[in-house]
């Protein structure tokens, strides 16, 4: 690791609240040099990392690994990062893309940002300042899922966060606690991934001293009889064994 990297070591995350240190990124880049600083300096800020090293899989693996950023190269073998930017957003995946290039020409940037990436940045560049586009474009993302999800639909089950309300067929609505809102809000930002008890501990009820894991079970368990068509069987807000929860959306 270099100097530099150390340096931009931990205050960096620890003054950047909002931002999931253990976002998933998807690197593709077939620079082995740039791979290596790169992987070990974000696996270094507490980012899971994933490394390919061509153009071509890459909408097949976003569609498994689910990354909450790409770190996309231009100048890529198998299919240019251009190209891989377009196929993602007509594919509809709204991950955040950074491109990385070693073109600085204006009409470069222009194109990459045409093909729908969030960000651009040349090459060379310090650590730093990608860290910093990397979380900038974080909790972006991060904002815009907690202002513009006020609705979840669950199968024929409407949940209204905005106003705390659960519509179910033929039944009046039936009322959310804030926390109850809380915890939905949460299980959406983390959709389709697992979700541990002391996740929740920690993001919706910051460790408050007289709560511990039975008190989340608690209330996963009453939100689950209000937003779950058949609480005993749920099919969107599920229990992991030994491991958590997980919500899992289409
Ligand atoms: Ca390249």
């Amino acid at each position: 690791m270099s100097p530099v990297d150390e340096k931009s070591g931990r205050s960096d995350s620890e003054e950047s609240p909002g931002v999931a240190p253990e976002a998933r990124i998807l690197l593709v880049e077939d620079e082995p040099s740039l791979i290596f600083t790169l992987q070990d300096t974000l696996e270094s800020e507490g980012f899971h990392v994933t490394v390919l090293t061509s153009g071509a899989d890459v909408l097949r693996q976003v569609g498994e690994l689910r990354p909450d950023l790409i770190l996309l190269d231009v100048m890529l073998p198998g299919r240019s990062g251009l190209d891989v930017c377009r196929d993602l957003r007509e594919g509809q995946i709204e991950v955040p893309v950074i491109m990385l290039t070693a073109l600085d020409r204006e009409s470069d940037k222009v194109t990459g940002l045409d093909t729908g990436a969030d960000d651009y940045v040349t090459k060379p560049f310090g650590v730093k300042e990608l860290l910093a586009r990397i979380r900038v474009q974080l909790r972006r993302r991060a904002s815009s899922s907690e202002g513009g999800a006020d609705h979840l639909r669950l199968g024929s089950i409407e949940v209204n966060l905005r106003k705390g309300l659960v519509f179910r067929p033929g039944s009046s609505p039936i009322a959310l606690s804030t926390r109850e809102v809380q915890i939905i809000r949460y299980f959406m930002q983390n959709a389709n991934k697992p979700v541990s008890r002391d996740d929740l501990l920690e993001q919706v009820w910051n460790y408050e001293q007289t709560m511990n894991t039975r008190t989340v079970d608690v209330h996963v368990s009453k939100l689950c009889n209000k937003i779950e068509g058949d609480s005993d069987e749920p099919r969107f807000l599920t229990t992991l064994h030994g491991v958590g929860y997980m919500l899992k959306l289409g």
